[in-house]
């Protein structure tokens, strides 16, 4: 295949709006939910019995993620004589990705990114997803001349301008993150700068910030220091915490939790005026949670205000901001992260991803199990999980409690 010129790459507006016609039509009979729609109008609340359910007053699909899913749908629609790949996966739900590929949308697995863009030419079309791609495999793209359908949400792209912004000023960035994660590794490539100069470091976790702020005001090792970090993901090539914590500039990932994120923030600060003399100047920060994963999360800290027995957070296992939602319920009541509505198996066995042990696992409960017995469940789920998945797990908790979903149906009617 012969390599095309830099300057014939196209991005391309596929959101005419014929085409957005058809698409937000299909996309709605995919994921929409009238049911959960009643609910909420209901206040999020809905008793039947002696089972009553609630859900927070935020939860579900963000407006990036309805912007990819119709972007992808549209390109689909459009190119539909022509092979439309995609970059991983569009967002962080498996129900999602099915249904693209069941569209005959090709996902290329991220550890064959490199190679496969490497192979494309102008005939072909490639879906970058919700969280970006990296750097090298825009230009590659672009050297190739393939036809770009960029999904990349704005509070994604805010986050790039901010860390390209430390990268001119000379400060490393700081991602909190994790540097596996597909925006992670898209943000990363951007704090290296436009010149390719710059630095960055991806910390996780408070342990990893404990060695910054350790080696900030105390020095120490540089291997040691590099190899908890382990490995060159973590890291931009050449990074040295000796010459590279001077000064700099904190980012995270759009979805982190934000309690954990700001101490985050307050310590590295803290450790540069210690080791300063009390000057702040060789810190900076720009807090990047975006405004849906901040609102699912205090969605659930309002939730969280009512007597529950149970909740339930619906998403996919990859899910970053699903998955801080997990962590939030856990500090305060029993909690299950939960693929589908399948994942209930019975009034006493849930199936569900247990975040400590990095698994998918049966746990069983006797909370649903009384029939006599009143009980409250909360359900929220992330950014990336459809309605319609909410739907089947609010009808599957009201099945368990031997109430039908024609019951649950009717309940909902307007009066
Ligand atoms: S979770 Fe936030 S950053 Fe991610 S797609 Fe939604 S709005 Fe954009």
């Amino acid at each position: 295949m012969s390599h095309p010129p830099a300057s014939t790459t196209r991005r391309v507006n596929v959101r005419t709006p014929e085409v957005m016609q058809r698409v937000q039509a299909e996309v709605q009979r995919h994921y929409r939910s009238p049911l959960v729609e009643a609910i909420r109008a209901r206040g999020g609340h809905l008793e039947i019995g002696n089972t009553t359910l609630r859900l927070a007053r935020e939860f579900g699909f963000c407006y990036g993620v309805e912007r990819a899913i119709d972007l992808a749908y549209a390109a689909r629609r459009v190119f539909n004589d022509k092979r439309v790949l995609l970059l991983g996966e569009i967002i962080h739900n498996p129900e999602v990705n099915r249904q693209l590929t069941a569209m005959g949308v090709q996902s290329i697995p991220i550890s064959e990114h490199e190679q496969t863009v490497a192979t494309l030419g102008p005939e072909d079309v490639v879906i970058v997803p919700a969280f970006g791609a990296e750097t090298s495999i825009m230009s590659t793209l672009k050297e190739r001349g393939t036809q770009i359908v960029d999904t990349t949400c704005g509070d994604v792209m805010s986050v790039w301008k901010r860390v390209r912004s430390y990268a001119r000023e000379g400060f490393t960035s700081i991602i909190h993150g994790k540097a596996s994660h597909e925006e992670t590794r898209a943000t990363a490539s951007r704090a290296l700068g436009d010149d390719g100069k710059g630095h960055y470091l991806v910390v996780l976790t408070l342990e990893d910030v404990a060695r910054v702020c350790d080696f900030i005001v105390n020095g120490g090792d540089t291997q040691v220091f590099l190899n908890h970090f382990g490995g060159v993901s973590s890291h931009s090539p050449g990074f040295d915490p000796t010459l590279h914590l001077k000064r700099i500039g904190v980012a995270n990932q759009t979805t982190m939790l934000k309690s954990e994120t700001e101490e985050i923030q307050r310590r590295l600060r803290t450790a540069i005026e210690q080791r300063d003399a009390g000057r702040g100047d060789n810190f900076q920060v720009f807090d990047t949670i975006c405004g849906a994963t901040q609102d699912r999360q205090d969605g659930l800290f309002d939730l969280l205000r009512h007597p529950l027995d149970l909740l339930l957070v619906v998403g996919g296992y990859n899910s970053s901001n699903t998955t801080h939602l997990v962590e939030i319920g856990e500090q305060h009541l029993p909690t299950f992260f939960i693929r589908t509505s399948e994942c209930l198996g019975s009034v006493t066995e849930i199936l569900h991803f247990d975040l400590h042990h990095k698994s998918e696992t049966t746990s069983y409960t006797d909370r649903l199990a009384d029939p006599q017995a009143k009980v409250t469940v909360g359900i929220t789920a992330g950014a990336s999980c459809p309605n319609n998945l909410i739907e089947d797990t609010v009808l599957r908790v009201f099945e368990l409690r031997g109430i039908p979903a024609e019951t649950v149906h009717q309940a909902c009617k307007p009066a």
